[in-house]
């Protein structure tokens, strides 16, 4: 296996002093009375194994978050908390794939999907979405399913393009499945990220998909606090208490503390979730602003923390793997190759740039990418 887009970027940008636009995480945004939590039950409540499907009461707070938000009915049975989303996602794929089955993939897709299907034995087919739009295309779907096929991950808001798929994407994605009788991982950890006044369905409410849908969600995304790693899965009771099976001999289960201050960040009323997309909404604007002023053409998210850049469009010559390299070792900005999201033939003319950063740290970003220009012009 090689090693991860994300990783060799960060390394990258960590040996030569570079901003790192690579790797997706804030450097602002927590809430701080989460923090505070966390600090409270690591000094006093147990430090000890949790239960393996997570702590009774995070379990409820998550249930009862997706009844808030998206009128799920959802008790404890439908979740289980995993170390992250990358655990669910894991545990997901090793419960629903066996040997010799095919797996569906939506490129541009995050870079765990196609390992992990291999790990379980089975094979990636990707579908390629194309850009600027990157639309779902029905006969496309249709095209790759095959005897063989047992399921579809989809990623809804969508890691790299930012792309919140339209209900007419779902329903495809629904029909073809409920066609095939095909399982959905549907990793929608991006759910409140997003950037425009627009609204996330999840797979699961749509008509005959509750019973085929096994969901990633992530406190890291909510709560801008990617190095917590606690995530969870959602699906029926009977799909949940499989995958929670896998998840058993993954991890077991995750930290305590950091599950009882994702409990007290769920119970809080949700009052962060508006502030952060205005935030991110706002880092955004900034930083697509100067990016065109120094000559760039970027691709609009509508959620997510990332932007595309088109090489091509913007007029240089180089192919992302060339400009992602240079730029991180000339100009010192490191960004992430969109070509790694896929093995099929590629789009080879776009960067992926995280713009949830502090001001000053989207400004020297544009000022080195403005550096890293000069180098293919
Ligand atoms: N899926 C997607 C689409 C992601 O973007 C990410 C993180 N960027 C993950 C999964 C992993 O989430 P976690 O950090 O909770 O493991
Ligand atoms: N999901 C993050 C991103 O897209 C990275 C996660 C990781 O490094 N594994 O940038």
């Amino acid at each position: 296996m090689k090693v991860s887009v994300f990783e060799r970027m960060s390394l990258a940008a960590a040996k030569h002093g570079a901003v790192n636009l690579g790797q997706g995480f804030p450097d602002f945004g927590w809430p701080d009375e989460i923090l505070d939590e966390a600090a409270r039950a690591l000094k006093e409540t147990s430090n000890q194994y949790a239960p393996s499907s997570g702590l009774p009461q995070l379990r409820q707070a998550i249930a009862d978050h997706y009844g808030r938000h998206f009128a799920q009915q959802l008790d404890p049975d439908h979740v289980c908390v995993t170390s992250g989303a990358t655990e669910a996602l894991g545990a997901m794929i090793l419960s629903t794939v066996e040997p010799g089955d095919e797996v569906i993939i939506f490129t541009p897709a995050y870079d765990s999907y196609a390992p992990m299907i291999r790990r379980a034995g089975g094979k990636p087919r990707e579908v390629a979405l194309q850009p600027p739009g990157w639309k779902i295309d029905r006969g496309a779907l249709r095209a790759a399913v095959t005897s063989k096929t047992r399921a579809i991950i989809f990623n809804n808001p969508q890691n790299p393009t930012g792309r919140l798929f339209g209900p007419d994407e779902l329903q495809i994605v629904a029909d073809i499945a409920i066609e095939h009788d095909l399982m959905v991982i549907s990793d929608e950890v991006w759910e409140h990220v997003l950037l425009h006044d627009e609204r996330f369905t999840p797979l699961a409410t749509l008509s005959g998909m509750a019973e085929r849908t096994l969901k990633a969600g992530s406190a890291g995304k909510i709560f801008s606090l990617t190095g917590w790693k606690v995530g969870w899965i959602i699906a029926s009771p009977e799909n949940a208490a499989v995958a929670a099976r896998a998840h058993q001999f993954l991890t077991f289960s995750t930290a305590p503390n950091l599950q009882s201050a994702v409990v007290f960040g769920l119970q809080g009323g949700d009052a962060w979730i508006e502030p952060m997309r205005q935030r991110f909404a706002r880092a955004l604007a900034r930083m697509r602003t100067g990016l065109i002023n120094e000559g760039y053409a970027v691709l609009e998210p509508a959620s997510t923390y990332f932007l595309c850049v088109d090489l091509k469009a913007s007029g240089l010559n180089a192919d992302d793997e060339t400009f992602a390299t240079a730029a991180v070792e000339q100009a010192r900005v490191a960004t992430i190759p969109v070509s790694a999201f896929a093995e099929d033939n590629p789009s080879r003319h776009l960067v992926r740039l995280c713009f949830a950063k502090r001001d000053e740290t989207i400004d020297a970003g544009v000022e080195a990418m403005a550096r890293a220009r000069e180098l293919f012009k």
